[in-house]
This record gives structure tokens, C-alpha cells and sequence, in this order.
């Protein structure tokens, strides 16, 4: 084993980053990410992040909010956490240089779905997930952080219940090396990739969760996926997201005739929670045979639009739409997994030393549906608390106990005829059997031919086949885990089961 640090932290988003720069305060501190320090999903990130400090707002407002969204299945003590952390972690994200936008002297706020007041801080208008990350990979790059890019972690190193290091390959040499330390912390975002049509970028490929859950740690929750309403919709372009924000601003939806259609399925029309509008967006693209309905914000002042709104702006135009004068073409796009490694409010699993932090930790905010901007605001409070727990002189204590209804993934009859995994094969299963809508026939046959490629997978040999690997054992946890939820509750929506049943106000967690 190479040299023995006192933190690994694998990730360089939001996550790896923040958590980089407090631990270098407490010891040496290696950082690892399997491409370039900026390839992450923050920094497409562009709404905001949620702290309740505005003028007619409070942390119970906001802790209330969340509750809502969540569907039964936050856990509130650590959404208490989060509210009444972010105040002093948006400082911190000040001193540490990001510029949050301002009106008259003051961070200027703006409104997202189900959040009940404005109470989304941002950062060049739409670029809020870009000036974080800059800002934070600066520091890392000016400090005494060790970096290494193009270095993705493969397997978690235990020994007697408790983290020893990690492998990781060098994906220009192609050779494994290992690393030791006392604490690791698995920062390595989530899963879109799964899906044919997602907002996420390339790397988020499940690899946290598979490393996690082959060292024996405890995955939650794994069937709650969120599906952002509103991505680009153009033939051979990506589905650039297009933020909630806009409709926060007064964008509305509006199906292929032109007509606002929100107002039939909600009270709170455009503004109600992500998989409300996403489901309301389902119906009318099958009503209609279409593969898309239009986001309209013509009607704001476009000096308005383009200053808010920069990026979008941009983006559209160079695909020859103007969003002051056009709709929008709009359908909705995978774009976060509520899920993750399971972890109490100091971000430990259940192995000794092991600890998650961001998307690929589950602390529970969630529940069964994220409220919009609540994630970076995970990100910051957590990460905090794990250096609080990990800092010098701090008895490293018993893992956490493990709880609820624990299920191994289940034996599948292993089919001849199924060809071998390709990354668009497995993104199309999961879009067409395990997406917005399910039911048990398409999860079963998800489920089936899932676990013939698991079995037909050769042993990886570079980035691509690792992650061809990761993601379909994460695929795997996604589909079971929505095929033993036999209800509808937030983004987990059963067509077989279309309503929520107080029997499931529980969890479903897997261990190997
Ligand atoms: C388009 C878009 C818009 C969003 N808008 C908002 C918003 O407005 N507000 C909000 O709160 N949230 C938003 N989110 C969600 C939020 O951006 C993410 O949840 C958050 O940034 C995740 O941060 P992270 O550090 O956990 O993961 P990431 O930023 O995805 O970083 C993961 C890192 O881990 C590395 N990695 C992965 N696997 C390995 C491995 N095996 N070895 C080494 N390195 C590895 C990756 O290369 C990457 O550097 C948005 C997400 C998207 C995609």
C-alpha cells in the first residue's frame, strides 16, 4: 500500500471539494476523481441552492416545505439539521468566494416548485452549480490538497468492519493501485446514467453505490429517482435542463395546442411538486402522441429572461431558439437519485470509517421526492458535520446499528438469449421499464434481464467497463427496490399501485 493519508475522499463536486477543503484543517487529505477535477454534476447545476433567509421566511417554513415534498418518508430530525444548518453554511460558501447574485445590497432570492417563499440563493443568474464549483476547485487546486485526476476508486478496503483504503485505477497507466487511510468519504454523485434521457453529465455512473454496497455497507431507497419535468427536447441534442427557476419566474407549461395545462392537474399549477408536473407532462404528451409539450416565458420582459436566465438563453439560441420569442420543447429527463448509502446525520454508514457525502448518500432529507435546491444545501451541511465528527482527538464510534427491512437482491433466473450489455441498451431498459411510470410486468422483465447481464459481464479493463459495471448493479438495487414497493408515494409511481399505502411509510434497504 502507497502512503497512508489521514482522509480519501473520492468525488471532486460539490461534495468532494467542500469536505477537501474542511478536512485539510484536521490532517492530510488525498483527492481523488476519475476525470478532470471540474467533470462533475455541480457545476451544471443552475437554479440555486435553498437556505431560509429571507425576510418572510424561517426554517420551519422550510423545514415544513420539505416534509411536504418528501411524501412521508423524510426523517425529520435531519431535516431540522438542514434548516437550521444552512444559514451558517451559506456564510461559509461566502467567505469561501462564491458570488451569489444580489439585489440592492442584498442575496437576492428567488421561488421553486413547492417551496412556499422565495428562498433560492444563485450565482450568474443561472450558473449557480459553475461559480461553486470554480470557486471550490480553485482552492483545492491553491492548496495542499493532493489531487489526482483520471484515478477511479474500484474497491473499498475493510478490514474487520472497519475502512483501511481504497483501489483505484490510473486510467491513463491502466494498472491498479491502492491507497490507505483512517477516514474515506465516498462524494461520487449519482446514477442518471441509467437513463436514456437524463440532465446529468457523463460521470454520474452509480459507482458509490456498487463500491459501497460490495464492501457490505446499507443502500436505501433506491426506487426513489427524480425526474426533472422540464429538459431541451430537439433530436441529437442532450437534454440541457431547463431550470424550475423559469417557471418561478412566471414561465408556464403548455401542451402542443398551446393550452396551459398545469391548472387541470394542481392547484398550485406550475409550481407543484416535480412529480406531480412530471406525470401531468406523461399524460399530455400520450394524449396528444407527442414526444413533448413547451415551456413559454415570452411574456416576460426579455432583458428580464436573458439576465436571469444567461446560460439557457445561450444555449437555446445556438440551437436556433430564441427563448424571449419562442416556446420551448420540453419532456421530461432523470435527473437525481433521492437514494443512496445509508447514513446517519454525521454522514457514517455502517462500516467503521466509511462515510458519504452528496448524492450518493442518503441522510434521509429526501424522502420519497427532493425539494428543488435542497441538495447543494445537503451537500454543505453534512459535509460539515462529518469533519465535526472526524475531527482530531474524536473517538471514531460503533457504525451505525442497522435498521429496518433489510433485502439481498434476489435470486433471477439467468436467461441464454440476452445479448450482452451495452451502455444504450442498459439506458433504454431503464427509460422504457423502470422510468416515470411502472408497473410489476415491466420491472420483472428490468429486473430479469438485469440480472443475465450481471452475470454476463466480463471483468472491467478500463473507465468504460467499470462503469458499464456500476451501473448495472445500481440499475439492479433501482428496479428491485421498485419492484417491492408496492405503492405509489413521491417519485416512485406503480401504475398496478397508483395510490400510497400507510404499510409502506417504511424503507427498503439492500446489503449484500
Ligand atoms: C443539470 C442539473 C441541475 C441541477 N440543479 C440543481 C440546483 O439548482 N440546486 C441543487 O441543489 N441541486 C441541483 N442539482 C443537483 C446537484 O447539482 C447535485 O445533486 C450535486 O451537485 C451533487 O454533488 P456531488 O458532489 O454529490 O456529485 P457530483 O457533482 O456529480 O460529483 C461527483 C464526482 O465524483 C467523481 N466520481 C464518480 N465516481 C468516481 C469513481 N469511481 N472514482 C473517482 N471519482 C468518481 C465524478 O467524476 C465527480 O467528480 C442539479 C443537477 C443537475 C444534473
Amino acid at each position: 500500500m502507497k502512503t497512508r493519508y489521514d482522509y480519501i475522499i473520492v468525488g471532486s463536486g460539490i461534495a468532494g471539494l467542500y469536505s477537501a477543503l474542511l478536512a485539510k484543517e484536521q490532517g492530510s487529505v488525498l483527492l481523488i476523481t476519475k476525470g478532470s477535477i471540474d467533470d462533475c454534476n455541480t457545476k451544471y447545476a443552475q437554479g440555486g441552492i435553498a437556505a431560509a433567509i429571507g425576510k418572510n421566511d424561517s426554517p420551519e417554513l422550510h423545514f415544513r416545505d420539505t416534509i411536504a415534498a418528501g411524501d412521508g418518508l423524510c426523517d425529520e430530525e435531519t431535516v431540522r439539521i438542514l434548516v437550521d444548518e444552512a444559514t451558517d453554511r451559506i456564510t461559509e460558501l461566502v467567505n469561501f468566494g462564491v458570488p451569489f447574485d444580489t439585489l440592492d445590497g442584498k442575496i437576492d432570492l428567488t421561488i421553486e416548485a413547492a417551496h412556499s417563499v422565495p428562498r433560492i440563493l444563485h450565482a450568474g443568474g443561472d450558473a449557480t452549480g459553475k461559480h461553486i464549483e470554480v470557486t471550490l476547485s480553485n482552492q483545492v487546486r491553491s492548496s495542499n490538497i493532493q489531487v489526482l485526476e483520471d484515478c477511479l476508486a474500484t474497491e473499498i478496503l475493510v478490514e474487520k468492519g472497519t475502512v483501511r483504503g481504497i483501489k483505484a485505477f490510473d486510467c491513463h497507466l491502466g494498472s491498479i493501485e491502492e491507497f490507505g487511510c483512517r477516514y474515506l468519504i465516498l462524494a461520487t454523485g449519482g446514477a442518471g446514467q441509467l437513463f436514456k434521457f437524463t440532465t446529468n453529465s457523463d460521470v454520474a455512473t452509480g459507482d458509490g453505490i456498487a463500491l459501497a454496497f460490495n464492501a457490505g455497507a446499507e443502500i436505501v431507497d433506491m426506487e426513489f429517482f427524480q425526474f426533472h419535468p422540464t429538459a431541451l427536447r430537439l433530436p441529437g441534442v442532450t437534454p440541457f435542463l431547463i431550470s424550475e427557476a423559469v417557471r418561478g419566474e412566471g414561465g408556464v407549461l403548455r401542451n402542443v395546442d398551446g393550452y396551459r395545462f398545469m391548472p387541470d392537474y394542481a392547484p398550485e399549477g406550475d409550481l407543484a411538486p416535480r412529480d406531480v408536473v412530471v406525470r401531468s407532462i406523461v399524460y399530455e404528451m400520450k394524449k396528444a402522441g407527442s414526444d413533448r409539450v413547451f415551456i413559454d416565458i415570452t411574456h416576460l420582459p426579455s432583458h428580464i429572461t436573458t439576465t436571469r436566465f444567461p446560460q439557457i438563453y445561450r444555449f437555446c439560441l445556438d440551437h436556433r431558439l430564441d427563448i424571449t420569442k419562442d416556446l420551448v420543447p420540453v419532456a421530461p429527463a432523470a435527473h437525481y437519485m433521492m437514494g443512496g448509502i445509508r447514513v446517519n446525520d454525521r454522514g457514517e454508514t455502517n462500516i467503521a470509517g466509511l462515510f458519504a457525502a452528496g448524492e450518493v448518500a442518503c441522510t434521509g432529507v429526501h424522502g420519497a421526492n427532493r425539494l428543488a435546491s435542497n441538495s447543494m444545501l445537503e451537500v454543505v451541511v453534512f459535509s460539515k458535520r462529518i469533519m465535526e465528527k472526524t475531527r482530531k482527538g474524536t473517538k471514531l464510534e460503533a457504525p451505525i446499528k442497522n435498521v429496518g427491512t433489510h433485502y439481498s437482491l434476489s435470486q433471477r433466473q439467468v436467461s441464454k438469449t440476452v445479448p450482452a450489455p451495452s451502455l444504450s441498451a442498459l439506458q433504454r431498459l431503464h427509460w422504457n421499464k423502470v422510468g416515470i411510470i411502472r408497473n410489476q410486468e415491466c420491472l420483472t422483465k428490468a429486473a430479469d434481464t438485469l440480472a443475465t447481464w450481471q452475470k454476463s459481464l466480463p471483468q472491467p479493463t478500463d473507465r468504460h467497463s467499470y462503469e458499464l459495471n456500476n451501473l448495472v448493479l445500481t440499475g439492479r438495487l433501482v428496479t428491485e427496490a421498485a419492484l417491492l414497493r408496492e405503492e405509489s408515494r413521491g417519485a416512485h409511481f406503480r401504475s398496478d399501485f397508483p395510490q400510497s399505502s400507510p404499510q409502506w411509510q417504511c424503507h427498503v434497504t439492500f446489503t449484500k
